[in-house]
């Protein structure tokens, strides 16, 4: 009898342009699909609630295309290094394939996954699904790892992207006998709704939370490609000048099947490639030139995560190490549920509480108003931000706090403190975002939306807003704020790392 090959599931939740599946299913022999829930083995970044909610519904997902491949989904929980083992001897396996992963945590477990089954005599073979560019292969002139976008990116673009793997249709070859599998729900993945403190305000947010959720999203490997798919034939010609409004789908939305791996870069590039068979030209816009330089934000992120892998919890420029940041209960509580007084804040806060996502540049300014105006540690809101995003992803989002404390790598300058008016003001003119997520402010004329502290008494009372008791005053003011951040950040921001 051939001896199965085990496919060791993680964040590669598809079946296309997956190399560990295809090279199993290449060599003719039984395939053993699994996934471990093992959140002992992420370190201090096992997945949040959010995350969990997403992951729930992509196995769903991936276990209905492996049942149209006459294959299924073997699912377990428990330390992922002795499962395997398990596994093997229950199924007479003598090979495991995975596609790699680039956190610390990940990384000590395939290391310490691939001792043990080596010691076993167990032929294990690993391979890329989710970078285009590996970080061990991508190096400065110097041999050192690359600190600072630009460079980066125009060294990579020297290098050549592999085409995406095809999807094969043929069944996989089962094997003569299953192991046993636990049920979806005995991985207890879906938050229960108790785990959290309901936001008062957001209620009625709170109480159908996961609706919402599966109202925006479609997890799993068909929904990314229709995301996809969409994208493109709509939206990415105009995506360099449409990606900073909030209030439109200007762009692609892809982040959670990217970080649980139901697309690759390699499919999205070559996508975005095909789209130049008409002019000759690539890429064929400027939108799509932009977009792409956004996938290659992502590789730089995974990049910087997998040289530096302290920058989850250390800042990469050692300067802000002892950086006296501020802890108040109180404005985290504000600031968290979306009652800072500022609306753009408030908007983006509450966009990510209802729907798992937040616009780019709605992060960028959330993130500056803890850091700067509030002063509180980055680190915190990162921690917010994993528990509540479904497209929490530990590379991403140490690059997205560390650029905007200013302590990472190609970071905002100390002095740049997004003034939340001016950024409201700019990038949702009309105030769409802030009225649909803000509704207590719909009222609210367009000159004085994003500052209702400044509108006049009058004002305030057509649109049926008292301030205090319908939204918040303002938790800091702006000038202040803004003066002693500059004050607290400019010996720090001066000393280079
Ligand atoms: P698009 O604009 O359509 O971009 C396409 C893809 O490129 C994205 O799906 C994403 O994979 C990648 N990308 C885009 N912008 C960035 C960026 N600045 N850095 C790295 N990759 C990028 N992104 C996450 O995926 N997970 C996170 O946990 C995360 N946390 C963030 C925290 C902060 C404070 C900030 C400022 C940004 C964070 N980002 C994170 C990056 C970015 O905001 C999201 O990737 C983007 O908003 C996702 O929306 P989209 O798929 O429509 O992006």
């Amino acid at each position: 009898m051939t001896p199965p090959i085990i496919v060791w599931f993680r964040q590669d939740l598809r079946l296309t342009d997956n190399p560990a599946l295809n090279a199993a299913v290449r060599t003719g022999r039984p395939v053993i699909p699994i996934f471990i829930w093992d959140p002992k083995r992420e370190g201090d970044w096992p997945a949040g609630a959010a995350s969990r909610w997403w992951l729930h519904h992509s196995l769903a997902a991936l276990s209905d295309s492996l049942r149209g491949r006459s294959s299924r989904l073997i699912l377990a929980s428990g330390d992922s290094v002795d499962l395997l083992s398990r596994l093997l001897r229950a199924t007479g396996a003598t090979t495991v394939h995975w596609n790699r992963r680039y956190e610390p945590a990940a990384r000590t477990t395939e290391h310490e996954a691939g001792s043990a089954l080596e010691k076993a005599s167990v032929e294990v073979e690993t391979f890329n699904s989710a970078l285009l560019f590996e970080p061990e292969s991508v190096r400065n002139k110097s041999g050192d790892p690359f600190q600072v976008f630009t460079p980066y990116w125009r060294h990579c673009l020297t290098l050549a992207v592999a085409e995406p793997e095809k999807r094969s249709t043929c069944p996989l070859v089962a094997p003569t006998r299953w192991p046993v599998s636990q049920s979806l729900s005995d991985l207890a993945l879906l938050p229960k709704e108790v785990e959290r403190v309901a936001p008062n305000a957001l209620d009625d947010l709170e109480t159908s939370r996961s609706t919402r959720f599966a109202e925006v999203w479609e997890p799993g490997e068909a929904g990314a490609l229709k995301r996809l798919k969409r994208f493109l034939a709509t939206r990415v010609e105009s995506y360099g000048n449409d990606r900073d409004r909030p209030a439109i789908e200007g762009t692609s939305a892809l982040s959670p099947h990217l970080h649980f791996g139901e697309i690759g870069p390699r499919q999205i590039w070559s996508a975005v490639k095909a789209l130049s068979a008409r002019t000759g030209v690539f890429p064929s816009s400027r939108g799509a030139q932009v977009y792409l330089t956004e996938i290659g934000w992502r590789e730089f992120a995974h990049h910087l995560l997998w040289h530096f892998p302290q920058t989850p919890t250390e800042p990469l420029r050692e300067s802000f190490a002892s950086f006296p940041w501020v802890r108040d209960a109180k404005a985290s509580r504000a600031w968290q549920r979306g009652l800072s007084g500022y609306p753009i804040v408030d908007a983006g806060l509450r966009q990510l509480w209802a729907t798992g996502w937040m616009h780019n540049r709605v992060r960028m300014i959330v993130a500056s108003f803890l850091v700067k105006h509030l002063r509180h540690s980055w680190r915190e809101g990162a921690a917010w931000f994993w528990d509540t995003l479904v497209d929490a992803d530990l590379a991403n989002n140490t690059l997205g706090w560390q650029w905007s404390a200013g302590c990472g790598a190609d970071a905002a300058p100390y002095f740049r403190i997004f003034n939340p008016t001016l950024q409201a003001a700019k990038f949702d003119p009309d105030g769409a975002y802030v009225r649909r997520w803000v509704p207590e402010l719909a009222k609210v004329p367009n000159e004085h939306l994003h500052e209702p502290w400044n509108a006049p008494m009058d004002v305030l009372a057509e649109a049926g807003l008292v301030l205090g008791r319908d939204y918040p005053h303002p938790i800091v003011d702006h000038a202040e704020a803004r003066a002693s951040a500059l004050a607290a950040f400019k010996e720090i921001g001066r000393t280079r790392p």
